[in-house]
């Protein structure tokens, strides 16, 4: 169980573009960030609008002359600081990643980036370059996979729990878009334009939690082809996607079927995944977190509740309330945020050793969320056909 102590040298000096009073995603960032005192935020470019990000970040307890109005500003202002920032946050819509990311490694700061990374591969292979040359961490935030029972469902496919798998059913669909775009605000309207949301609108907003939490349970299984059809039920979002299924196969056999959609009208669901093996399998959903479905093949069904000594040590290692008390969203993010302050503290110390074997989402999760989602355009604007996965 993580009990709150410092597992890194010092804590780290944080800060944050975009995120602000009207940004969606912020607030999770800064509740993962801050709940174990492992990042101290002093400094963020939190808006496009200078002066509701000033006034934002100092009610944050960020120093008035350290709220910049620009990444620009931020990069230059903390340039000349013995107590600058290290590791900054971005959390802006897609297309400003690629150059955000890049402008801070130059400077010499982590960065932690939100999915999609960017909007092509290159752009990521030459940001992993960069990251390698400047001896610096990209870590992306899929905050889901942070869930002790994530880690329990990839510690039972590991030790054979399931057996040899055969089908991997993914889901993540609500119905917040069934409407038209007439009155949408700001979030949605840069979510349905390619130049701003890059090649996708579902696939990548929400699809890719689903194929890295994927990744995460099945780290052995590769896909070798994919067939993706994917609609815009409101034309004037086309050429992007409100609506998409996405078939998989796997180079050991398995079937995959992935669901995403933001025209799922009254559903509330969010993210199911369930993993079938030749013996038994696992499902489990944000929904209610705290729950695991274990059915074994000719047993009664199982519910397997968080931070229970029956789970697997991988699981309770991860664990922060405890059985009976409720593990969420909140407590997934402070461990995505911890594991990346510990890459980030290993990558100061050359601890080399330490990252071969420390589990967190880097650049390459980030990178081939962006592969998968290239190989599902291919297809689907081929006409939704199988294609090789590249
Ligand atoms: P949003 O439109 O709600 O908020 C964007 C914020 O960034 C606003 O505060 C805006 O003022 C600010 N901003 C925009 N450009 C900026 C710039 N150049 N400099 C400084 N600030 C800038 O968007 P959102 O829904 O919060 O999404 C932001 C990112 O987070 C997207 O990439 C999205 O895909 C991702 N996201 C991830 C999750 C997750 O669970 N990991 C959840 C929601 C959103």
């Amino acid at each position: 169980m993580y009990n709150g102590e410092l597992l890194i040298e010092r804590p780290l000096r944080w800060g944050m573009v975009g995120g602000g009073r009207t940004g969606q995603v912020g607030y999770k960032h800064r509740s993962g960030a801050l709940r174990d005192g492992t990042y101290r935020l002093v400094a963020g470019a939190f808006d496009l609008d200078a002066d509701r990000g000033r006034d934002f970040g100092t009610n944050l307890g960020v120093q008035p002359d350290r709220c910049y109005a620009t990444y620009q500003d931020l990069i230059a202002g903390e340039a000349g600081r013995d107590d600058g920032v290290e590791v900054v946050s971005v959390a802006t819509p897609n297309f400003t990643h690629y150059e955000i990311t890049r402008a801070l490694l130059e400077a010499g700061i982590h960065v932690i980036c939100e999915k999609p990374l960017f909007f092509t591969v290159a752009e990521c292979e030459e940001i992993a370059k960069l990251a390698a040359e400047k001896g610096l961490i990209v870590g992306v935030t899929y905050g889901f996979t942070g869930h002790p029972l994530v880690r329990q469902m990839a510690a039972m496919v590991a030790h054979g729990m399931l057996g040899e798998i055969r089908i991997v059913d993914l889901q993540y669909t609500h119905g917040f878009n069934a409407g038209d775009d007439t009155d949408a605000g700001e979030a949605v309207k840069w979510r349905t334009n390619p130049k701003t949301a890059g090649p996708t609108f579902v696939l990548g907003d929400i699809g890719t939690h689903l194929y890295y939490l994927s990744e995460v349970v099945l780290p052995d299984l590769k896909i070798e082809r994919l067939l993706c059809d994917r609609k815009a039920f409101i034309p004037s979002r086309a050429p992007l996607e409100d609506h998409a299924t996405v078939l998989m196969h796997y180079d050991n056999g398995a079937r995959g079927r992935l669901w995403v959609s933001s025209v799922n009208a009254g559903n509330m669901g969010s993210q199911r995944y369930r993993f079938v093996g030749s013996k038994a399998s696992v499902e489990w959903s944000d929904a209610h977190p705290d729950q695991l479905f274990y059915d074994v093949q000719g047993e009664p069904n199982r519910i397997l509740h968080h931070g229970m000594p029956y789970l697997e040590p991988e699981s309770l290692e991860v664990d922060r309330m405890g059985a009976l008390h409720t593990e969420g969203l909140g407590d997934s993010w402070a461990n995505i945020y911890l594991w990346i302050a510990q890459a980030i503290d290993a990558k100061r110390r050359g601890d080399e050793a330490f990252l071969k074997t420390h589990r967190y989402p880097g650049i390459e999760a980030g990178t081939e969320g962006v592969r998968w989602l290239e190989n599902c355009v291919r297809s689907a604007d081929a006409g939704a056909v199988w294609v090789d996965f590249e």
